[in-house]
């Protein structure tokens, strides 16, 4: 454990002392692994916070902060639980607390967004910010802090680029809890020159889209310099900056169709997409594409459109790597998709566990393509309910037992065999919806979800995505 010096905080005759704790230890290293938060790593390290990672360490501070960045470690909170000590007060932050109500039974506070202006408050004391969750007053309206793209970067060998996303897909928190922001192309320039490594990490959601990407393309290309984080919506790539990359592409392609990615605001057609992954693969730049399934609509045919992109790149390559990760969608709070139903197809992780196996050794023989095991059912509902009711010990020790190939109607049941309950707007999504994470008022590009989820469920409905009428 650290023995850095302790904040003293408040104008308390007894000073209090804080800590961070880490979910994530490595006991045999005693370094940090690559899960721990980087915003934990920061603040600690800017106000010189010890960071513990043993449950018997807590005892000696009066305030813990957790930085939570997957909602399971909602679980790993509940585990912990028996370790808050009377009078000890637990203030969680980090992306996972955008929907604070299921960890509010254990937490006193939760800090909504960015902390990087209000840290400092926080620790002399200050719980009266609007960024502050308070867990005795759920209803209380709570506003997001949108983070200033210009403010210190938490980890210095990365700069954001760019904040939020112009691109507006139904399904992502980006355009809608984030203002869209760009650094000053000068800064980023800056950074390029004079970064010691030849590896860096230019942030942003869809670098291709930022204003003056190809301009930074050509500078890492000249300087002999690369984007190790660049990400893409997949339209704006061009021939130019494959030449230029020198390492692996990643693009968010989500649907496995083109008309799943038309209904969810993507509209990136079948030929796009083959023309930007030949891109890639003509000029020797690895791909990896990342997809989701459970998408509203979904069906076997939306799969064979994916296997028939398959079988056209081993047919048309006999070298290269693509690598293909499907993430089980989960609506996400805030956006339109908060009024999907989470639904799970057990179907479809079987084909796409046949995929995979069909796909091992093919780069002995021609393009190497891979397909890592997607997240199966029960990981995926934990995940997915964690948003929904508190996860307290004895909750969490009913949905770690889940089994493992059930969809969502039967695990519901399942649980409610052994006394864990969803609220019936689980199932039951409407206009008028009070969401348990309806007291956090977030700030995105566009405030009328509902219209936009409206829209979508039109195009559900249309002759076009049935294949009537054609795109
Ligand atoms: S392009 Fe990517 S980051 Fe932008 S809205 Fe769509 S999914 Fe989100």
């Amino acid at each position: 454990m650290a023995t850095r010096q302790l904040p003293l905080f408040g104008t308390q005759a007894r000073a209090k002392r804080a800590c961070f704790y880490s979910l994530h230890p490595s006991e045999k290293t005693g370094r940090f692994s690559a899960y721990t938060p980087k915003a934990m790593k920061f603040f600690s390290a800017k106000y010189g916070i010890p960071i513990v990672d043993r449950p018997t360490d807590l005892a000696a501070f009066d305030v813990v902060f957790f930085s939570l960045i997957s909602f399971r470690e909602f679980y790993d909170i509940a585990r912990l639980a028996q370790h808050k000590r009377a009078g000890q007060e637990w203030i969680a932050g980090g992306n996972a607390c955008v929907t604070p109500a299921s960890i509010g039974w254990i937490m006193d506070y939760a800090w909504i967004g960015d902390c990087h202006e209000s840290f400092a408050r926080i620790l002399s004391g200050d719980r009266s910010l609007p960024g502050m969750y308070d867990s005795r007053h759920p209803e209380r309206p709570v506003h997001y802090v949108d983070e200033d793209i210009h403010l210190e970067p938490i980890a210095p060998s990365n700069i954001e680029m760019s904040k939020g996303c112009p691109r507006r897909c139904l399904f992502c928190i980006h355009p809608w809890r984030h203002r869209y922001q760009e650094m000053p192309k000068e800064i980023v320039v800056d950074f390029i020159q004079k970064h010691k490594n030849s590896r860096i990490g230019l942030m942003s959601n869809s670098s291709d889209d930022v204003s003056y990407y190809d301009e930074v393309s050509s500078l890492l290309s000249a300087k002999g310099k690369s984007d190790m984080t660049m990400s893409n919506a997949v339209q704006s790539f061009t021939e130019q900056m494959a030449k230029e990359r020198k390492s692996d592409m990643l693009f968010g392609v989500e649907g496995m169709s083109e008309r799943l990615r038309w209904i969810v605001n993507k509209p990136i057609s079948q030929a796009l997409l083959r023309e930007k992954v030949d891109i890639c693969l003509r000029n020797g730049v690895k791909v990896q594409l990342i997809y989701q399934f459970n998408l509203p609509g979904e069906d076997e045919s939306d799969y064979e459109e994916f296997a028939s992109d398959v079988a056209y790149f081993r047919s048309r390559y006999t070298s290269g790597s693509v690598a293909m990760t499907f993430i089980p969608n989960q609506p996400s709070a805030h956006t339109p998709f908060q009024w999907v139903v989470p639904t799970y197809s057990v179907p479809m992780q079987a084909r796409l566990m046949g995929m995979r196996a069909s796909l091992i050794g093919s780069g002995k023989t021609g393009l190497g393509m891979y397909l890592p095991s997607p997240l199966g059912a029960s990981k995926w509902f934990a995940q997915v309910i964690a948003e929904w009711i508190a996860i307290t010990p004895a909750v969490a020790a009913v949905v770690e037992r889940l089994p493992s190939k059930l969809e969502v109607p039967a695990m519901i049941e399942w649980l409610a065999a052994r006394g864990v309950t969803l609220p019936p707007a689980f199932l039951d999504r409407t206009a008028d919806t009070v969401f348990p994470w309806a007291s956090v008022i977030t700030s995105g590009d566009d405030a009328d979800k509902w219209k936009r989820y409206l829209g979508m469920c039109q195009k559900l409905a249309s002759p076009r995505f049935h294949g009537a009428v054609a795109a």
